[in-house]
């Protein structure tokens, strides 16, 4: 049986299906840290999960929230534009 196609057709294959949500907003928690730097690390679709937090978080009117494409809140902010090769 075919894979269910998303609506972002990378979402297919990230490395945190499954993993629970407080591992990626887990703030200063060291062990979530840990264990979401080891998944995005793996993860075959890193840049497009990058790609989508920069171009989806407005951090203008809140502050960046969670780890995507492995990169913490204060990693991203420090990005000059979304493009950047990991
Ligand atoms: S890079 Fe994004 S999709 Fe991949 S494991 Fe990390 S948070 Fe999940």
């Amino acid at each position: 049986m075919a894979k269910e196609e998303t609506v972002e057709p990378w979402l297919n294959d990230i490395a945190c299906s499954g993993a629970d949500p407080e591992v990626f907003f887990g703030g200063k928690n060291m062990v979530a840290f840990t264990i979401a730097m080891s998944m995005c690390t793996r993860c075959p679709v890193r840049q497009e999960c990058l790609d989508w937090a920069m171009t989806s978080e407005d951090h203008t009117a809140r502050p960046r929230h969670g780890i995507f494409g492995g990169l913490t809140p204060a990693q991203r902010d420090q990005l000059p534009d979304r493009t950047l090769p990991l």
